[in-house]
C-alpha cells in the first residue's frame, strides 16, 4: 500500500495544514513511515470551528429520525471499507489486526447500533407532572444540543475512541471537531472522510496535529461548547483549566491502576488466564488494564507460576500476522518510559517473576516490544505500584486479610476499573461492591457491553460514555413554562404574589 499523506477535513473538504508541515506516523513494528498527518495549528482549528458552527445552525434542527438513519448507514460504509481501515489503524498503532477485528470494530458497530436505535425513543422532550393548575399551565423540559464539540483522543484505540465520542455528539444534534492522537490518526481521518458522503458539510471535521498546538487551541476556543477528552490525567488537567475560561462542558476519560483481588477460593486456571488477559490486552496500553493484583497468600505462588507459564507462550511479531499475540509499545518515547518503570521496579526491590526488559524479535530490529513483566513482592511505596505504566507490567501483592486487600485496592488516586477473582461470584459481591471504580468485574476483565455507562471515579475522570444515556453529556436542559391563565387574580390565588 502506498503511504498516505492526509489533510485536515474541514467543511467536507480536504484542507492542507496552514503551517505546510506534516507529521510522520511510524509503524512501531517495522519502524517505517506508515503515513503522514497534517500538522495543524490554531488557524486550522479556527477554520474547523467556524465550519462546525455554521453547520450546527441546520444540523441541530434535523429530525432525530434523519440523524438516526445517517448513523445507521455508517455501519454499511465502515463494513465496505473494513480492510483498508484495519490496515491503516494497525500500521500506525501496532495494534493487532486480530484484536481490531475481534474487539475495536465490533465495538464501533455496537456504538452505531446504540445511537441509531436509541435516538428515536430518547426523551428529548419531557412533560413532568404539573404542580400548578394543569388546565392553565404547560411545562416542558427540553434537551438541546450544546453546539460545537471538540473531541480529543488518545492513541490506544483511535477508531474506537473517535466513534465513541462522535456518535453521541452528532446524534444529539451537535457538530464536532475531532483531534486524534498525533501518532495514530490514519484510520480516523480516512473513516471520517468516508463519513462525509453521509453528512452535511461541517458536521464532522478533523484537525490533526500535536496536542500543544491543536488540542490546546480547541480546548480554549471560545466557539467550542464542550470538550470530550480521553487521555492522560496530566493533559486532562490542562484541558480542564483551558476550558474553564469559557465555562465549557468537559468530559474526561483518564488513566487507571486497576486493582484485582484474588480471593482464597479463586480457581487457579480461570484466574491465571483472566488476570493475564487483564494486564496484557493491548500489551497493557489500555486504561482499564488490571495492573495491581492482590493475591491471597494461600494461592499466591501457584497462581504466579501459572501466569508466568501463560506469558511464556505469547508470540511477539507483526500486527498483521494472525499468530501474533503480543504487540509493541506504540511509539518510542512511550517505549522508553515503560522500560524506565521496569528499571525502577528492579531498583526499588520488587522481585521479577518474569520479563524485565526489552524484547528482541529478529525480523524487526526497530520494533518496540517489551517483555511481559510480572513483579512480585511489590509494596505500596514503589513507583510501579502507584503510577500508571501503560505497558505489559503487573505488580503482584501478597495478602492474608481481605480487609487489607480492599483498603489497598482503594488507596489510589485512580478509580477506573477493578475486579474480584473467586470461586463464589455471589458471595464475592460483598467485596466487589466496596471497590471504588467506575467498572468492577467479577471473574472477568475488559468486558465492555453497550449497556454500560462507562467512566471513572476519582482522578480517572468524570462523565459517562457508551450507552444511550451518554447522550446526556452532549445536551443542555431548557425548561419551557407556558401560562394559559386569563384571570389576573389567579397568581395571588396561587400565593405567588404578596
Ligand atoms: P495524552 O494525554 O498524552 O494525549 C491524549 C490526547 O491529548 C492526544 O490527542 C494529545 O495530542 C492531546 N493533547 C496533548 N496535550 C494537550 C494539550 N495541552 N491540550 C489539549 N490536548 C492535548 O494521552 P495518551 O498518551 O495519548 O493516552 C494514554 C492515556 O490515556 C493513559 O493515561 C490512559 O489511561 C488514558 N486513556 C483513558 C481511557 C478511558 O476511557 N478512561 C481510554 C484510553 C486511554
Amino acid at each position: 500500500m502506498s503511504i498516505p499523506t492526509q489533510q485536515h477535513i474541514i467543511n467536507g473538504e480536504f484542507v492542507p495544514p496552514s503551517s505546510g508541515q506534516y507529521i510522520d506516523l511510524i509503524d512501531p513494528v517495522s519502524g517505517q513511515v506508515a503515513g503522514k498527518a497534517a500538522a495543524g495549528n490554531a488557524a486550522d482549528v479556527d477554520a474547523a470551528v467556524a465550519a462546525a458552527a455554521e453547520a450546527f445552525k441546520t444540523w441541530k434542527n434535523t429530525p432525530t429520525s434523519e440523524r438516526a438513519g445517517i448513523i445507521a448507514r455508517m455501519a454499511l460504509v465502515l463494513g465496505a471499507n473494513l480492510e483498508e481501515l484495519l490496515t491503516l489503524e494497525a500500521a500506525c498503532t501496532g495494534l493487532g489486526v486480530t484484536r481490531l477485528k475481534g474487539f475495536d470494530i465490533p465495538a464501533v458497530m455496537q456504538f452505531i447500533q446504540i445511537f441509531a436505535e436509541g435516538l428515536e425513543s430518547y426523551p428529548f422532550v419531557e412533560y413532568p407532572p404539573v404542580r400548578l393548575a394543569p388546565e392553565a399551565h404547560d411545562v416542558r423540559v427540553v434537551k438541546q444540543p450544546l453546539g460545537v464539540c471538540g473531541l480529543i483522543t488518545a492513541w490506544n484505540g483511535p477508531l474506537f475512541l473517535a466513534f465513541l465520542k462522535m456518535l453521541p455528539a452528532i446524534a444529539a444534534g451537535n457538530t464536532v471537531v475531532i483531534k486524534p492522537a498525533e501518532t495514530a490518526s490514519l484510520a480516523v481521518v480516512r473513516a471520517m472522510e468516508l463519513m462525509q458522503d453521509l453528512l452535511p458539510p461541517g458536521v464532522v471535521n478533523v484537525v490533526t496535529g500535536y496536542g500543544q498546538d491543536v488540542g490546546a487551541a480547541l480546548s480554549s476556543h471560545p466557539g467550542v461548547a464542550k470538550i470530550s477528552f480521553t487521555g492522560s490525567g496530566r493533559t486532562g488537567t490542562m484541558i480542564q483549566k483551558a476550558a474553564a475560561e469559557t465555562m465549557k462542558r468537559v468530559t474526561l476519560e483518564l488513566g487507571g491502576k486497576g486493582p484485582g483481588i484474588v480471593l482464597p477460593d479463586a480457581p487457579i486456571e480461570l484466574t491465571a488466564r483472566g488476570a493475564t488477559f487483564g494486564f496484557l490486552l493491548g500489551s497493557g496500553q489500555i486504561c482499564i488494564s488490571g495492573t495491581r493484583l492482590f493475591v491471597h497468600e494461600s494461592i499466591h505462588d501457584e497462581l504466579v507460576a501459572r501466569m508466568v507459564e501463560l506469558v511464556g507462550n505469547l508470540k511477539a511479531g507483526s500486527q498483521f500476522a494472525p499468530e501474533t499475540t503480543l504487540g509493541p509499545m506504540a511509539y518510542r518515547e512511550h517505549y522508553e518510559r515503560v522500560l524506565g518503570y521496569v528499571e525502577s521496579g528492579k531498583a526499588e526491590g520488587a522481585t521479577l517473576a518474569c520479563g524485565g526488559g526489552p524484547l528482541q524479535v529478529d525480523e524487526y530490529s526497530d520494533a518496540m516490544f517489551v517483555q511481559p513483566t510480572i513483579f512480585t513482592d511489590v509494596t505500596p511505596d514503589m513507583k510501579i505500584y502507584n503510577e500508571e505504566i501503560f505497558g505489559p507490567v503487573l505488580s503482584v501483592i501478597k495478602y492474608s486479610d481481605v480487609e487489607d486487600a480492599i483498603a489497598l485496592a482503594n488507596d489510589s488516586c485512580y478509580g477506573l476499573s477493578a475486579g474480584v477473582w473467586t470461586g463464589d461470584p455471589i458471595g464475592a459481591q460483598a467485596v466487589a461492591q466496596r471497590l471504588e471504580a467506575g467498572t468492577v468485574w467479577v471473574n472477568d476483565w475488559h468486558a465492555i457491553t453497550g449497556d454500560m455507562s462507562f467512566g471513572g471515579h476519582k482522578q480517572s475522570g468524570y462523565g459517562r460514555e457508551i450507552n444511550i444515556a451518554s447522550l446526556e453529556g452532549y445536551l443542555e436542559t431548557k425548561n419551557y413554562m407556558t401560562s394559559f391563565e386569563t384571570d389576573p387574580n389567579a397568581k395571588a390565588f396561587f400565593g405567588l404574589v404578596h
